[in-house]
C-alpha cells in the first residue's frame, strides 16, 4: 500500500554540475563527464533506497534539463544557435534551441543511464521523459509552423525511446507535461492525444506528471496570480481519465488545488504530491500522512501513490535527501494509520 516515488529530478552534486540551477553547466567533459554522471546516478539510487522509497529513478543526473536532455539527441534541432523565448505562456524566458528541419532521433537517448540504473537496483524503476506538448513549449519552431504537427512529430520520437526504455527493463515510463497546466484547452483538445501517441504500444506502466513547476521564483510569483483555488486540473483530468495513461502525478501539499478534483481521475492511479518542492522546510511524517489522509477521501487506497509535487533539481542536496526520508516515513505512518 502507498508505494512511494519522486516526480523525477534530484539535485546534481557540485562536482557534476552547477547547483541550484535549472540549466546548469557541466563541470567536466567527454569520458570524465560520462563517469561523473554515472557516479551521481548510482549515488542517488542508493540514497533513494536508503531513504526507503519503493520506486526509484536516475534522478535525471545525465541530462542538463528535463526537456533539453532529450532534444540533444534529436536531428533537425540547432543547438548551436539558441534563442531567447518566453515559455509557459511567457511566464519566464529561457534560451531554447531551434527546430530547423524534419525531426529524427540520432539514436538512443537515455540508454546509458537507464541500463546503469536497471543493473544497480532491484526496486521498481521509473524513468521520465518530457511530454510532447511541453517539448513544443520549450523549443523555437523555425520549420513546422504548426504546434500540433510538431507535437506529434516529437511524440513519435518519444515513443521510439520509450519502447527502447521498456526493453531496457524500466517498469514505469512517465511523461512530464507541466504545459498541460498552462494551455488547458489545448491539452484537452490534442495534448492528451499526443501523449497517448508517445505511449503507444507500451505494456509497462505509463504515467503523466502535471505540476505547477519547480520551486523557482518565477513559478512562486505565478502561483500568487492563480487565486484562492487552482482549478486547472479540472479542465484536463476528464481527458486524462478517458485516456490510456495509467497514472497521473499531481500537486497537492501546500498547493491551492481543491483536493476533490482528484475524484475526476477515477480509475487511474494517482501520484499525490505530499512533498513541497518550493520550500526548504522538511515535512514531518505526520504532515505527509495527513496529506495522504486527505487524498484518501477522493482516491481509492490501492490507487494512491505518495510522491513529490515536482522535481527537486534546483534544491540543496541535503534538503532533498531529508525530503526523501520524510516521504518514506510519512507513507509508512499512513500505512499504519489507514491500513
Ligand atoms: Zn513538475
Amino acid at each position: 500500500m502507498f508505494p512511494t516515488s519522486i516526480a523525477g529530478s534530484l539535485p546534481k552534486p557540485a562536482w557534476l554540475a552547477e547547483t541550484h540551477k535549472l540549466w546548469p553547466q557541466w563541470k567536466a567533459q567527454g569520458d570524465e563527464l560520462r563517469q561523473a554522471k554515472a557516479d551521481a546516478t548510482l549515488l542517488w539510487i542508493k540514497a533513494q533506497e536508503d531513504a526507503g522509497l519503493d520506486i526509484v529513478g536516475d534522478g535525471e543526473q545525465s541530462r542538463q534539463h528535463f526537456v533539453h536532455g532529450f532534444l540533444e539527441q534529436v536531428d533537425g534541432i540547432d543547438f548551436e544557435h539558441k534563442v531567447k523565448m518566453g515559455i509557459r505562456d511567457n511566464r519566464y524566458d529561457a534560451m531554447v534551441p531551434q527546430v530547423v528541419a524534419p525531426l529524427k532521433l540520432k539514436g538512443r537517448v537515455h540508454a546509458f543511464e537507464a541500463q546503469l540504473a536497471r543493473a544497480h537496483t532491484q526496486r521498481k524503476l521509473k524513468f521520465t521523459l518530457p511530454g510532447p506538448m511541453t517539448i513544443v513549449d520549450t523549443v523555437a519552431d523555425r520549420f513546422y509552423g504548426d504546434r500540433v504537427e510538431m507535437a506529434f512529430a516529437f511524440a513519435e520520437l518519444l515513443n521510439q525511446e520509450a519502447l527502447a526504455l521498456q526493453a531496457d527493463g524500466v517498469d514505469i515510463i512517465q511523461f512530464d507535461e507541466p504545459a498541460f497546466n498552462v494551455y488547458m484547452k489545448e491539452a484537452a483538445d490534442w495534448g492528451v492525444k499526443a501523449l497517448e501517441r508517445a505511449a503507444q504500444g507500451l505494456t509497462c506502466t505509463t504515467a503523466v506528471h502535471i505540476c505547477y513547476g519547480y520551486g523557482i521564483q518565477a513559478n512562486v510569483d505565478w502561483k500568487k496570480t492563480l487565486g484562492e483555488e487552482w482549478r486547472q486540473y479540472e479542465q484536463i483530468f476528464p481527458a486524462l481519465a478517458a485516456s490510456s495513461i495509467r497514472q497521473v502525478s499531481l500537486e497537492c501539499y501546500h498547493s491551492h488545488v481543491p483536493p476533490h478534483l482528484m475524484k475526476l481521475l477515477e480509475g487511474k492511479d494517482v501520484m499525490v504530491g505530499v512533498i513541497d518542492v518550493a520550500s526548504d522546510e522538511i515535512e514531518t511524517p505526520e504532515q505527509v500522512a495527513d496529506t495522504i489522509g486527505t487524498a484518501l477521501q477522493f482516491v481509492a487506497k490501492h490507487r494512491l501513490f505518495p510522491c513529490t509535487n515536482c522535481g527537486l533539481a534546483p534544491m540543496d542536496r541535503d534538503v532533498a535527501m531529508k525530503k526523501l526520508q520524510a516521504l518514506a516515513q510519512g507513507a509508512e505512518l499512513a500505512r499504519r494509520r489507514y491500513g
